[in-house]
């Protein structure tokens, strides 16, 4: 897989009650159609199957890990990191969507794209 999103993008900043209602959109890293996805289709990165996730480590330069007993945390812009997987509706393929998302400061909600990640051809 790769890491087809060049720049980092700002999707949300702001209160709770609108980041559970908030739906985003992005453009799939094959064909550019739009994909949406709300909070409740993203999970924790520490869900994400093993050999995902160590390609994420390796594509997207700027994730930071701690390790605290047996378990590696991982943050990107200050943010814990979740991830979603979404079939693009035009052709085909699986989207695997890296994000920086949850609370930034008390009450405050962000959510950055941070990877978006598509099968190589
Ligand atoms: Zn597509």
């Amino acid at each position: 897989m790769k890491n087809c999103l060049k720049k980092k993008r700002n999707l949300f900043d702001g209160d709770q009650d609108q980041f559970v209602l908030e739906v985003w959109k992005i453009d799939c890293g094959n064909c550019g159609q739009k994909i949406q996805f709300g909070v409740s289709e993203c999970e924790s990165f520490m869900n994400l199957d093993a050999d995902l996730k160590k390609t994420v480590l390796s594509e997207i330069k700027n994730i930071e890990s701690k390790i605290l007993g047996d378990t590696t945390f991982y943050k990107v812009e200050g943010l814990p990191i979740s991830f979603f997987q979404k079939v693009c509706s035009g052709c085909g393929t699986t989207n695997l969507g890296i994000l920086g998302l949850g609370e930034y400061q008390p009450a405050r909600y962000m959510v950055v794209v941070v990877g978006l990640m598509v099968p190589d051809l």
